[in-house]
C-alpha cells in the first residue's frame, strides 16, 4: 500500500457487480477477524503490574531482600510457567505484614511463612501488590524466610522488549524457544518481587526445569546441570546483585560458544555465547567480537563488573535487553558498513551503565542509556577511527527530539519517562549520548573517563574485589563531574539536562568583528567556549557571560564555528528536516 495507489483506481462497475450474498459472507469474515484479533491479544495488564519503579511500601521499606530461591518449570507446549519462590528477608522495622508484587494472572497456590504453611485467608493480592499476613510480629533483626508456590499462563510480550513479557516462539527447526523481557512492566511479570530499580536482592538462585534436549542459559554462575528420571534437565544458576529486571529465562536448544577471558587487571572469566544449532561460523565470529570489546570496555573504563561470575550473551527471538550476565541478543548477525554489532555492543555496555551502576531513580535513567549509547560511537572511534565515530553521532544527531527535559528533579516510574507525550523517551539515549560527547569535548579525556569511572564504581581505582553493584544519580554525576573538571559545571548540565530546549549559537559580523552568542531556555547562564577556524587557524572563544566575539582578517573572511562538531546545539537545518519527515508521509509501501 503506498499512497500513489489509492482505492479510487479500482473500476467502480465492478464494485457494483457484487451480489448482497458476497457482501454478506465478506462482513462476517471481517467481523471473525476481528474477534480472532482480539481474542488473540494477552490480557490487559493489572495497573500496578504494568508499572515499574512505583515508591515501596512501608512494608516493602522495613525489611532488606536478602535472597530470591527460584524454581520455574517452563513447559513451552502449554505455555505455561510454575513456579516455586524462598525469598528471604532481613526485618529491619517492627511488621505484621510483608508485601512484594506479582502478576495476579499468576495465581498464587500457597505461601509458607518460616516453614509454616498459612491459611488462604491471610494472603492476597490486590491487583498485583501481594499482602500476606504473618503469623507472629517480627522485630527488627529477624529473618524471615516466605515460600510462595505459584503459577499459570504468564504475560505475552506484544512488542518485545519494547512491551515485555514471556516470548514463545520457535527455532527454524520447530523447537521451542522461549525468552522474557520485562524492563518496562518490571520484574513481577515472573517472579515475587519489589519492583522497582532501588531494590537489588543480595543473591537471587535459578533453578529452571525445561523439556527434554533443551537448555536454560541464565544470570550468574552455572552451579549445574541436573538430569530428572523423565528426561527433563534442570539448570541452576547464581548471580550476585542483579537489577530485579534483569532476571532472564530463556530456553531454546542452544549450543555454546565459550572461551576463557584472561583480563588485565589479572583475573579470569569465562565469555559465552548462547546460540541456535547451525549458526557455528556467525556464532565464532560474535564471540571474538565479544573478546575484543571485553578489553576495550576494561581499557576504558575499568574492571569487568562481574568477572566472578561471567560475561554471557544468549540468541533470543526479540532484539536485545541488557540482562546481567546474559545479555539478550537478537540482531541475526546483521552486517554493518562500520563492521561492528551495535546491539551487542549497546547491550554490553549496560553491564556498566545499568547493572553495575544502577539508576538511583528512573528519572536518572539517562546514566544507563545516554553512556550505553554514547559507548557506540567511542567503540567505532577505537575500531574505525574518525569517520566512523563522526558518522555514527550525526545519526544519533537527528534523532533527538527536545520535546521533554531528559531530568525532571523529582521520582518518575519508567513509564513516565519512556512516554514521548510526557517524558524524555528517545532523548535518554540520543540526547544524552550527545550531552556525554559535548562534556568530553569540554573536560577532556582524562577528567571525562575518571569523572566516568567514580561514578561506575564509586571509586577512581577499581580493582577486581575492590567495588560492589552501586546506585548513581543526575546530581552525583554533575558533582563528580565539577571535581574532575576542577570547576562548577551546573550551568551545564542545567542546561543539556534539566531543559527542553538546546541552547543556540547567534552569530553575526559587524565589519571584521565576529560576534557569538549563546541563547539558552529562561536566559539561563551558559558560558561554554566555542571554537572557530579563520583561515586553516583556529581559535577558542571563551564565552564568558555566554558571549564573545574575534576580529577576523577582513571583512570577507570565511569561517566555521565548532569545526569539529563538538557541541550540542541547535541547528535549523536538523530541525527542518526533522519537521519534514514528521509532515510527510513515506513514500512507497508501508
Ligand atoms: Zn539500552
Amino acid at each position: 500500500m503506498n499512497d500513489e495507489a489509492p482505492v479510487a483506481q479500482v473500476p467502480n462497475e465492478r464494485r457494483r457487480d457484487w451480489p448482497p450474498v458476497a457482501i454478506l459472507a465478506l462482513l462476517a469474515l471481517a467481523i471473525g477477524t476481528i474477534v480472532w484479533l482480539a481474542n488473540r491479544q494477552p490480557p490487559k495488564l493489572a495497573e500496578r503490574t504494568a508499572e515499574s519503579g512505583l515508591p515501596l511500601t512501608r512494608e516493602q521499606r522495613s525489611v532488606e531482600f536478602v535472597s530470591a530461591d527460584l524454581t520455574f518449570d517452563v513447559q513451552p507446549d502449554s505455555r505455561r510457567l510454575d513456579a516455586r519462590a524462598l525469598l528471604e528477608f532481613l526485618v529491619e522495622a517492627p511488621i505484621g505484614r510483608l508485601q512484594f508484587d506479582l502478576d495476579p494472572e499468576l495465581p498464587i497456590e500457597s505461601i509458607a511463612a518460616d516453614g509454616q504453611v498459612l491459611p488462604a485467608s491471610s494472603w492476597a493480592n490486590d491487583g498485583g501488590l501481594v499482602t500476606v499476613k504473618l503469623p507472629a510480629a517480627n522485630r527488627a533483626g529477624d529473618r524471615l524466610a516466605l515460600a510462595v508456590a505459584y503459577g499459570g499462563k504468564p504475560h505475552v510480550a506484544r512488542k518485545p522488549p519494547w512491551d515485555g513479557g514471556f516470548v514463545w516462539a520457535s527455532t527454524r527447526n520447530g523447537r521451542p524457544w522461549v525468552a522474557t523481557a520485562v524492563e518496562g512492566e518490571g520484574c513481577d511479570l515472573i517472579w515475587p518481587c519489589f519492583d522497582n530499580s532501588r531494590v537489588e536482592v543480595g543473591t537471587v538462585t535459578q533453578h529452571i526445569v525445561v523439556p527434554k534436549g533443551l537448555a536454560a542459559p541464565s544470570n550468574g554462575r552455572l552451579l549445574g546441570v541436573d538430569r530428572l528420571a523423565d528426561g527433563r534437565t534442570r539448570w541452576n544458576w547464581r548471580a550476585s546483585h542483579p537489577n530485579n529486571y534483569a532476571i532472564a529465562i530463556d530456553v531454546a536448544p542452544y549450543k555454546l560458544a565459550q572461551t576463557i577471558y584472561y583480563s588485565r587487571f589479572g583475573n579470569h572469566f569465562p565469555i559465552q555465547y548462547w546460540y541456535l544449532p547451525g549458526e557455528e561460523k556467525q556464532a565464532a565470529a560474535l564471540l571474538a567480537e565479544m573478546i575484543r570489546t571485553v578489553g576495550f570496555f576494561e581499557g576504558t573504563i575499568g574492571p569487568y563488573p562481574w568477572g566472578d561470575e561471567k560475561v554471557g550473551v544468549v540468541e533470543t527471538p526479540h532484539l536485545g535487553m541488557e540482562h546481567q550476565t546474559i545479555n539478550a541478543y537478537g540482531n541475526g548477525y546483521k552486517t554493518a558498513p562500520d563492521g561492528y554489532d551495535w546491539l551487542f555492543n549497546h547491550e554490553f555496555s549496560h553491564e556498566w551503565f545499568g547493572n553495575q551502576l544502577t539508576n538511583a531513580d528512573w528519572d536518572d535513567m539517562w546514566l544507563h542509556e545516554g553512556f550505553a549509547t554514547y559507548m557506540q560511537p567511542v567503540t567505532l572511534g577505537w575500531l574505525r577511527g574518525r569517520m566512523a565515530y563522526d558518522s555514527a553521532m550525526f545519526k544519533q544527531r537527528q534523532q533527538i527530539a527536545n520535546k521533554h527535559p531528559i531530568v525532571s528533579g523529582r521520582h518518575r516510574t519508567d513509564s513516565e519517562v519512556s512516554d514521548s507525550t510526557i517524558g524524555p523517551a528517545n532523548d535518554i539515549y540520543y540526547k544524552a549520548s550527545w550531552m556525554l560527547h559535548t562534556l568530553h569535548g569540554l573536560i577532556g579525556d582524562d577528567a571525562f573517563w575518571r569523572a566516568t569511572r567514580r561514578t561506575v564504581y564509586g571509586r577512581p581505582d577499581p580493582r577486581p574485589g575492590n567495588f560492589e553493584p552501586r546506585f548513581a544519580s543526575t546530581d552525583e554525576f554533575v558533582a563528580v563531574a565539577s571535581q574532575e573538571a576542577h570547576r562548577d559545571l551546573g550551568w551545564f548540565f542545567d542546561v543539556y539536562l534539566r531543559q527542553a530546549h538546546l541552547p543556540r549559537l547567534a552569530s553575526w559580523r559587524k565589519g571584521r568583528t565576529l560576534y557569538l552568542q549563546w541563547k539558552t531556555p529562561r536566559g539561563l547562564p551558559f558560558p561554554l567556549p566555542v571554537e572557530v577556524e579563520v583561515g586553516g587557524t583556529r581559535q577558542i572563544v571563551p564565552m564568558q557571560g555566554g558571549h564573545g566575539s574575534i576580529v577576523l582578517p577582513a571583512w570577507y573572511s570565511l569561517f566555521t564555528l565548532d569545526p569539529d562538531s563538538k557541541i550540542l546545539r541547535q541547528s535549523d537545518e536538523i530541525d527542518r528536516y526533522r519537521d519534514d519527515r514528521a509532515t510527510k508521509k513515506p513514500y512507497g509501501p508501508s
